[in-house]
C-alpha cells in the first residue's frame, strides 16, 4: 500500500483531508479518489494490512487463556482490533458522574480501517419512519432528510461492499432494489427451530442483511452502475472486485477476512481508491483541530506524529471529519477561534445529543437441540436470520409504555467450539468428570441459545460530551467529559427485550439461563457499551437548530464535512453503519459538486 510518512502528509498539496479511515473516512476516499480528487487520509492508528495481520484460521487451542477476552483485548486474543478499546493509554476521557449508570463508554480503535476491521458485518437500513421519528410520535428530532433521499446511496453502498440478505416487505424494513442483495445463506438449525416456534408469538425470523460476500461480486455490471462516464474508476473497480473471493464460512469475521469476503474499509474501500493513485494514506497522525482562515474556512489541519509527538500541518481546499461521532466533535470543539466554544458551535449544539443502542441479552437451553448428530452448522459467521420490529402497529408508547423498537440478534447451535460457544455447558454437566463430562459435552453442546436485543434511543439533553478543562491527553489535547442517561423510553424496552427472549426460548421448549431482569434500569447494558455512538454533530434545516446541512457540512464552515455518525439526528434500532456509509458517499458527492462549482 502506498502509505506514506506525516511528514511527507505535510510537504503535498490536497484537494480534500479526510480525518480517519474506518466505515465514513474509507467510503469519502473511495468516492473522492475514484473520481479524481487528490485525497489526504489522515489516521490516528497504526498501519495494518488485513492480508497478511489477520489471525483467521488459529484454533482456540493456540491462543492464551484458550482466546478468551482480557482487558487488554475485551473481544479475545485473536480479535481483529489491534490498537484499541475501552481504554487507550494515554489518551483517557472522563465522566461528569461517580453513578456507573450515567457513565459512557467509549470504544476507540487505532488502527487503519478502525472498527470496521472488527464490527459484526450487521447492515440494515433506516426505514422511512426512522429519519421522520418526531412527525410520529412528538419525541426526539426528524432529520432534514426522508428515506427516499438517502435510498440511492444505500442502493450504491450494497452495490460495492456486498451484503446479504433478502426483501420481506416488512414495515419500515426497507427491501432493496431488485438483483442488489447477495442470496442469504441457508438458516442453522438452530434459527430454524426459533423461526417456526415464534410464529404462534407473532414474531417473525427473516434473513439478516450483513456485509459478506456469498457470492463474488458482479464484476462485469456493478462498476458501470457505480461510475457511470468514469471508464478508469470501472476498470480499477473491476479488477479489485475479483480479487475479493466469496466467503467459504467458518471463521470468525471478528477476526477479519484475508480472503475479502466481508466487509472492512481495509478490504473494500482502501485497496481500488489507492490503485487510483489520488489517495495518499499517513497513518499515526493524530489530528488535533482543523485548522481556519481569517474567512472562517477550513484551510487545512494540524496533527501530531503519535511516535514521535511532533506536530505539524496539511493543507487542503477542504476537510471531511470521519474520526468516529465523539472524536469528530473532539476535534471541532478544539478547532476555530478562541473563546468560540469550538468550530461549528455558534448554537451551543456541538456535542450535544449523543446517543448509543438499547441492549439487553438472555440466554437459554434446548432440550430438543440435545445430542443432535455433528453436522457442519457454521454457515457464514454471524446472523443468517434476525428479528426485525415487529410491534410497530401497537403505536408504541399507548400499548407498550415506550417508544420506538428493537430488532433481535439471535444465535445458537453447533458451531465451531470456542469458549462462546461452550459456555453454558458448565452448568449442564455439574461435577461430571472424565467420561461423563465427555458424553455431557457431546449432549448439549449445540443446544444453547442467546440473544441481544438492539434497540432504538430517544436522543435526550443530558446525554452529552464536552471537553474537560482539567485533562489532557498524552499530546496535549483537551479530553471529553461524557454526560449520560437513559430515559424511561430506553429502559422500558430493555425490559420489554427480557420478556420476549424468555417468551422465544420457551416457546422453543427451552429454559432460560439466568434470571429474566423486569427492571429495565438493570437489564439495560451501560450507555456506548454497544459501539453504536451517534450524534454530537446534528444535522438539520438551519444553522439556529443544528451543527451541519443535510451533506454534513458546517454552516459555519462550508469546506468542513462531518461524515461519520455525528450527524445522527436519531439512532434507529438499525445498526448504524450502512447509513453511516450512504450519508458518507452522499455527503461527498455534494462536496465534489460543489468543488466543481468553485464554491469550496
Ligand atoms: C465489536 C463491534 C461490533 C460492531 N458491530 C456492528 C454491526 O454489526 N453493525 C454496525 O452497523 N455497526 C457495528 N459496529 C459499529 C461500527 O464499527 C461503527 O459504527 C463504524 O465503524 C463507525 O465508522 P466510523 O468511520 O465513524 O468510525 P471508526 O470505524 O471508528 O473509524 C474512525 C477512525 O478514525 C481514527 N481517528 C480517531 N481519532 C482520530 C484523530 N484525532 N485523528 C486521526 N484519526 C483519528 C480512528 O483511529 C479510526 O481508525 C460495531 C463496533 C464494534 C466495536
Ligand atoms: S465467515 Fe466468511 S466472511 Fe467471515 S471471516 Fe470467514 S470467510 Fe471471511
Amino acid at each position: 500500500m502506498p502509505i506514506i510518512s506525516t511528514g511527507d502528509a505535510a510537504s503535498h498539496g490536497y484537494d480534500v483531508i479526510v480525518v480517519g479511515s474506518g466505515a465514513a473516512g474509507g467510503q469519502a476516499a473511495y468516492t473522492l479518489a475514484m473520481e479524481g480528487v487528490r485525497v489526504l487520509m489522515l489516521e490516528a492508528g497504526r498501519n495494518y494490512d488485513p492480508l497478511t495481520g489477520t489471525a483467521m484460521f488459529q484454533k482456540p487451542t493456540q491462543a492464551p487463556l484458550r482466546g478468551e477476552g482480557t482487558p487488554d483485548k475485551p473481544f479475545g486474543f485473536y480479535d481483529a482490533t489491534i490498537d484499541g478499546g475501552w481504554q487507550v493509554p494515554g489518551e483517557p476521557y472522563t465522566s461528569a458522574s461517580d453513578d456507573p449508570r450515567r457513565q459512557f463508554w467509549w470504544w476507540r480503535p487505532r488502527m487503519l480501517g478502525g472498527r470496521t476491521n472488527h464490527w459484526g458485518r450487521i447492515a440494515l437500513r433506516n426505514g422511512p419512519y426512522d429519519f421522520k421519528p418526531r412527525s410520529r410520535d412528538g419525541l426526539g428530532f426528524d432529520w432534514p432528510i426522508a428515506y427516499e433521499q438517502v435510498a440511492p446511496w444505500y442502493d450504491r453502498v450494497e452495490r460495492l461492499v456486498g451484503i446479504y440478505g433478502s426483501n420481506e416487505g416488512r414495515e419500515n424494513t426497507p427491501d432493496s432494489p431488485e438483483g442488489v442483495l447477495l442470496p442469504p445463506p441457508r438458516p442453522r438449525v438452530a434459527e430454524l427451530l426459533a423461526q417456526r416456534d415464534s410464529a404462534a408469538l407473532g414474531i417473525p425470523f427473516i434473513p439478516m442483511h450483513r456485509a459478506v460476500l456469498t457470492r463474488q461480486l458482479d464484476h462485469r455490471r456493478i462498476p458501470a452502475l457505480l461510475h457511470p462516464h468514469n471508464p478508469r474508476a470501472q476498470r480499477i473497480l473491476a479488477a479489485d472486485m475479483q480479487r475479493r473471493a466469496a466467503c467459504f464460512h467458518a471463521t470468525p469475521c471478528g477476526r477479519g477476512c484475508s480472503i475479502r469476503a466481508n466487509y472492512q474499509s481495509t478490504t473494500v474501500h482502501l485497496p481500488p481508491a489507492l490503485a487510483t493513485g489520488h489517495l495518499d494514506i499517513a497513518c499515526d497522525a493524530m489530528v488535533r483541530e482543523v485548522l481556519v482562515g481569517a474567512d472562517g474556512r477550513a484551510t487545512g489541519v494540524a496533527y501530531i506524529d503519535r511516535r514521535t509527538g511532533v506536530e505539524r500541518q496539511a493543507r487542503a481546499r477542504a476537510v471531511v471529519l470521519a474520526a468516529g461521532a465523539c472524536e469528530s466533535v473532539r476535534i471541532l470543539f478544539n478547532s476555530g477561534r478562541p473563546g468560540a466554544g469550538g468550530l461549528g458551535n455558534a448554537a451551543g449544539l456541538l456535542g450535544k445529543y449523543i446517543m448509543d443502542t438499547v441492549g439487553s441479552s438472555l440466554g437459554g437451553q434446548v432440550p430438543r437441540m440435545e445430542s443432535l448428530p455433528p453436522t457442519n452448522d457454521d454457515g457464514v459467521d454471524g446472523q443468517h436470520l434476525y428479528v426485525p420490529w415487529w410491534l410497530y402497529g401497537e403505536r408504541n408508547v399507548a400499548r407498550l409504555g415506550f417508544a420506538r423498537g428493537y430488532h433481535i440478534e439471535y444465535g445458537g447451535g453447533r458451531r465451531q467450539p470456542d469458549v462462546g460457544t461452550g459456555a453454558g455447558l458448565a452448568g449442564m454437566a455439574g461435577d461430571a468428570m472424565g467420561t461423563r463430562l465427555k458424553e455431557e459435552a457431546r449432549r448439549y453442546y449445540g443446544s444453547f441459545v442467546g440473544m441481544d436485543g438492539r434497540g432504538e434511543m430517544i436522543p435526550n439533553a443530558d446525554s452529552y460530551c464536552e471537553p474537560d478543562p482539567a485533562v489532557r491527553d498524552r499530546y496535549g489535547i483537551p479530553v471529553l467529559r461524557f454526560h449520560w442517561k437513559w430515559s424511561e423510553h430506553e429502559t422500558r424496552q430493555a425490559a420489554h427485550m427480557q420478556e420476549t427472549f424468555a417468551q422465544i426460548i420457551e416457546a422453543m421448549g427451552g429454559t432460560v439461563m439466568g434470571a429474566v431482569e423486569h427492571d429495565g434500569a438493570k437489564a439495560i447494558e451501560p450507555g456506548g457499551k454497544i459501539i453504536h455512538e451517534v450524534g454530537g454533530a446534528m444535522m438539520g434545516r438551519s444553522a439556529r437548530d443544528s451543527v451541519t446541512n443535510e451533506f454534513g457540512q458546517l454552516w459555519e464552515s462550508p469546506n468542513v464535512i462531518v461524515a461519520d455518525g455525528a450527524t445522527f439526528c436519531s439512532n434507529a434500532d438499525k445498526n448504524p453503519t450502512l447509513t453511516i456509509m450512504a450519508l458518507a458517499w452522499r455527503s461527498t458527492d455534494e462536496l465534489m459538486a460543489r468543488m466543481r462549482r468553485r464554491e469550496v
